[in-house]
């Protein structure tokens, strides 16, 4: 069956939004609002998979809602909310509990990351993420999901739970009237762009993340020009200048990171940003790299900061957006209890 095209994806309001969440994917969720239907979400039920203080994460929805439009995301073309005002995420997510298997979690990358060494004091529900991610696509049955590199591995356990259901109930989806038995579409990821992804300026192995202890690893979209400049000088980087072609990177994963943000912000490839820096000393170019950062990124943390004046507005706007999802999300989520057999009133 063809299924309406539609585009989910969502981003935890765990600290504040960094330059790897707009390159990886808000550059992406942006340019597909022009072409499709678009649901986005700020997943505050994500968030508490780690210890999350309950003041911050009220200021951290309604911070990351802001830089969204402030990224360039309009609330009325888009349904824009929070998840834990769906129920529907969560309904469905347990369903999916029971359609997952474990042997598919165990083998999940972010958990064991996140996780650490102290496995046995993670949360339950950090293990089970990525069920909640796969309810949180499929409660609008969306077709394509825009993220960064790292959440492929999510995605296609997505696609499989999707599989499975179809597969498991298919006499009962055919009952109930889809014909070729498949109620969910299988999502697929949209991972493109020049950075899908950005790595930490600490550590040019380690993803940027919202987590990490040190702020020096990361570029916020909250920063200002100062901060922008301070963190990109302390980079971390190798002795060699910089190479004039890009095969001159491999092995060097500092300066490709620097070289990859750089081409991303300013619209090149790194082939026409090694041609004008190659043989300088990363001095030089850390300048020319905080200006572009600055230049991209000030007017975006400006409007956010603007937009955060008026919270009640904020409230506003994710309201109208959690009463359209509802109105996608409850009728598959009724049909999905249908066809595993609970008895609705
Ligand atoms: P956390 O550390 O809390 O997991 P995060 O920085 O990984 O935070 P998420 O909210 O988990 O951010 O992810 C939001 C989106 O940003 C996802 O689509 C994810 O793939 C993307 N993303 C996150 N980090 C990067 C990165 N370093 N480069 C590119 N994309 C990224
Ligand atoms: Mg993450």
């Amino acid at each position: 069956m063809a299924f309406k095209e539609r585009v989910f994806s969502g981003m935890q309001p765990t600290g504040s939004l960094h330059l790897g969440n707009y390159l990886g994917a808000m550059v992406n969720w942006i340019a597909l609002q022009k072409s499709h239907e678009c649901i986005y979400c700020v997943v505050d039920m994500h968030a508490i998979t780690v210890w999350q203080d309950p003041d911050e994460l009220k200021s951290a929805i309604r911070q990351a809602t802001a830089t969204y439009i402030a990224s360039g995301l309009d609330p009325k073309r888009s349904i824009l909310f929070n998840q834990s005002e769906v129920s529907a995420h969560a309904e469905l997510a347990w369903i999916f509990n029971c359609v997952a298997r474990l042997g598919w979690l165990n083998r999940m990358t972010q958990f064991k990351e996140k996780a650490g060494k102290d496995r046995e004091n993670a949360s339950v529900g950090l293990y089970v993420y990525p069920n909640l991610m796969a309810a949180d696509i499929l409660a609008y049955r969306a077709t394509h999901v825009p993220v960064g590199d790292d959440q492929k591995q999510h995605l296609e356990l997505a696609r499989d739970i999707a599989q499975k259901f179809n597969n498991d109930f298919k006499p009962w989806i055919e009952k109930a009237g889809h014909a070729d038995g498949a109620f969910f579409p299988l999502p697929e990821p949209v991972i493109t762009g020049p950075a899908t992804r950005v790595m930490s300026l600490r550590d040019g192995t380690k993803k940027m993340s919202k987590s990490d202890p040190s702020d020096l690893s990361r570029i916020n979209l909250t920063d200002d020009a100062d901060t922008i400049a301070k963190k990109i000088q302390k980079a971390k980087t190798d002795p060699e200048p910089l190479p004039s072609e890009a095969k001159g990177l491999e092995g060097r994963p500092e300066a490709e990171n620097l070289v990859g943000i750089y081409a991303a912000l300013a619209g090149k490839s790194k082939a026409d940003v090694l041609a004008e820096f190659g043989g300088a000393q990363f001095s030089a170019f850390k300048k020319s790299l905080a200006e572009v950062c600055v230049s991209k990124l000030g007017p975006i943390a400006e409007e956010a900061r603007r937009l955060m004046t008026d919270t009640a507005e904020i409230d506003r706007i994710l309201a109208d957006g959690a009463a359209r999802a509802r109105a996608i999300a409850k009728p598959v989520l009724d049909e999905v209890k249908d066809i595993v057999g609970f008895v609705r009133s």
